[in-house]
């Protein structure tokens, strides 16, 4: 029954039935009027007359919202290149064969079949707020780019982030770890060019060079790489390869910062260093990539004082140095102006409703986005609840230094991201403890959180954070539903009906953990410790039972006993 027929004005070619021969918007492109499967059926029937919620991205946050949301209560339609979800804590182990890389993800299209939900594999490229409508670039059968506009009553921007390259030249001479594509190429280039070690026409000096492996960035991607690699070297590769001797191989990690995992406590650093050093993965810190050629990198490093510049031979280059806003991202917040100024996510309210777009149609979750803050408000109502508790001034509190210290551990449970500054604060509290008191008056302490919120810029870019932003909005979205007796799109002005159903989000860290060559460093909250491998997995299969389904979890399951009987898969595919 569908039908590709010319369309109003004749230029390009429309499926009839999915879009109106309506046009409209600043670009006067055609509208996908409301994405029906069988317009006759009742429920379908009864969806065109639903909200139009329109999700982009498949990644962490959306995902999380679609499991929670109450099917049939909106008319829900994702928007996304990728058409599956991706389980990526576990991404590194795929790179060197220890995972499949089916088992790491799974079918969109039966996440969102859930809600009775439609799925568009394309990419958003605008929004226009007024208009209620979101561009879509799709690419035909025919590889023409075809742009049409998707309207929405409500709109979820979930399309996390892209490399941030730092401005470095020779990108191009590096492999990249964010999708199932990358691991793939990171898997073949490992696999050949261990195989081109082995030819007999390779020099010694070249051998040595295909062998060295870099990685730039010591974040916890970087380290859980590295970790992989040098697993899969020592455990499986030097068997499979007997030519290859292991003082061929090298691994390097460049960090830019004094130390790699930098944003876990200081001593779980120190733990992954020595656990490196130990196992020979060399750490080279305060370190700077400078340009990648297709042979080897250029690095500056600090000796004695002094910017060195160095070149490191090399046949392998992983790029994971951090995030950067994505070209929607960037769109959108060139389209809000004044109201987005945070250069690297787009800002929401403590709702989640992204800044500066018609209150209560559009919200940012995931990596894409930053939540405002407002520390210091919020400790100040905070500290007010416990004078008026005590019966006392709220001005004329005093902190002595163990409570503000039992203020700060609830900071930083709520904020891990503070847990830095808040350390200086405690410096900053003998500072300002000027008649030796040993007490901060409330306007002193009010004045250092308001230091901590101008220095914090945004929750930490992790699947933690997207999960509970995901779960949250679905569980809002479920209640405004629920609020209005025969829900009807155009019966609802949605305005504030937000702070009237549900609470503001409030993020929970639940901890971080990083894979460093069977075992792993835990950080609760400043509560540390290391483990070994079980515990690794233990604590991935707490995200796993969350976010995945019975049938990855089987695979998963296999993966590891074939891995346990067999050895890793060193098949390029
Ligand atoms: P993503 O999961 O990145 O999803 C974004 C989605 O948007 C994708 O489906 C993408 O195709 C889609 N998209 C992009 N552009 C558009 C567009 N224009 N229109 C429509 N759709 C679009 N976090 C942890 O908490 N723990 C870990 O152990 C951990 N390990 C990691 C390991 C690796 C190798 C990587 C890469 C990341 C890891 N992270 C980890 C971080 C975590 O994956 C991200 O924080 C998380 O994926 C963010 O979720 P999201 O929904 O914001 O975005």
């Amino acid at each position: 029954t569908y039908q590709e027929t010319p369309d109003a004005t004749g230029d390009i070619a429309v499926n009839e039935k999915a879009l109106s021969p309506r046009r409209g918007g600043p670009k006067n492109l055609p509208i996908a009027e409301v994405l029906v499967d069988d317009e006759d059926s009742d429920t379908m029937k009864e969806q065109k007359e639903k909200p139009k919620l329109v999700i982009l991205g498949t990644g962490w946050g959306s995902v999380a919202m679609l499991k929670e949301l109450v099917p049939g209560d909106y008319h829900v339609t994702v928007v996304s290149p990728t058409n599956y979800f991706l389980f990526t804590p576990m991404l590194p182990s795929a790179t060197v064969g220890t995972l499949e890389f089916r088992s790491l993800t799974e079918p969109i299209r039966r996440i969102v079949n859930r809600v009775r939900g439609h799925f568009l594999q394309a990419e958003a490229v605008d929004v226009e707020f007024t208009e209620k409508l979101v561009e879509v670039k799709a690419v035909d059968a025919h590889g023409q780019e075809q742009h049409f506009y998707l309207p929405y009553d409500k709109l979820i921007v979930g399309v996390g982030s892209t490399t941030n390259a730092h401005g470095v030249k020779g990108l191009e001479n590096c492999n990249f770890l964010k999708s199932i594509e990358d691991a793939r190429l990171i898997k073949q280039k490992i696999l050949h060019n261990m195989e081109l070690a082995c030819l007999p026409t390779t020099s010694d000096e070249e051998r040595r060079r295909l062998l060295s492996f870099v990685i730039s960035g010591g974040g916890p991607t970087g380290v859980e790489f590295a970790a992989e690699l040098y697993d899969m070297l020592n455990e499986d590769l030097l068997h499979s390869f007997p030519r290859i001797l292991r003082n061929e191989v090298s691994v390097h990690v460049i960090q830019s910062r004094g130390h790699i995992l930098n944003t876990y406590d200081e001593a779980l650093s120190v733990y992954a260093e020595k656990r490196f050093e130990h196992d020979q993965v060399e750490v080279l810190t305060n370190a700077r990539v400078k340009e990648v050629k297709p042979d080897r990198i250029l690095f500056s490093q600090m000796e004695d004082g002094k910017s060195v510049t160095k070149e490191l031979p090399m046949g392998f280059c992983l790029w994971s140095t951090g995030v950067a806003q994505t070209e929607l991202s960037q769109k959108i917040a060139k389209k809000l102006g004044d109201f987005q100024t945070n250069r690297h996510a787009l800002e929401t309210d403590t709702h989640l409703r992204l800044l500066g777009a018609p209150l209560g149609d559009v919200y940012a979750i995931g990596d894409c986005s930053t939540v405002q803050n407002n520390i210091a408000d919020h400790l100040t109502t905070f500290l007010r609840g416990i004078a008026f508790e005590k019966g006392k001034d709220p001005d004329k509190v005093h902190l002595t230094f163990q409570e503000w210290r039992n203020v700060a551990h609830t900071v930083r449970r709520r904020f891990p991201q503070a847990a830095a500054h808040l350390k200086r604060v405690d410096k900053l509290f003998e500072e300002y403890d000027k008649d030796k008191s040993g007490t901060l008056d409330f306007g002193e302490i009010h004045e250092l959180l308001v230091q901590i919120d101008s220095k914090l810029t945004s929750l930490p870019a992790t699947a933690q954070r997207a999960n509970q932003q995901g779960q949250y909005l679905g569980r809002k979205f479920n209640k405004i539903a629920a609020a209005i007796p025969g829900f009807r799109a155009n019966e609802v002005d949605f305005g504030d009906l937000d702070e009237a159903v549900y609470k503001a989000f409030e993020y929970h860290h639940l901890g971080s953990l990083a894979y460093i060559g069977n075992a792993a460093v835990f950080d609760f909250n400043g509560l540390n410790f290391s483990g070994g491998l079980m515990a690794v997995y233990l604590w991935r299969s707490i995200y796993f039972a969350q976010s995945v389904s019975i049938r990855t979890r089987l695979l998963l399951a296999m993966d590891w006993t074939k891995r346990a009987l067999f050895g890793r898969d060193l098949m390029s595919e």
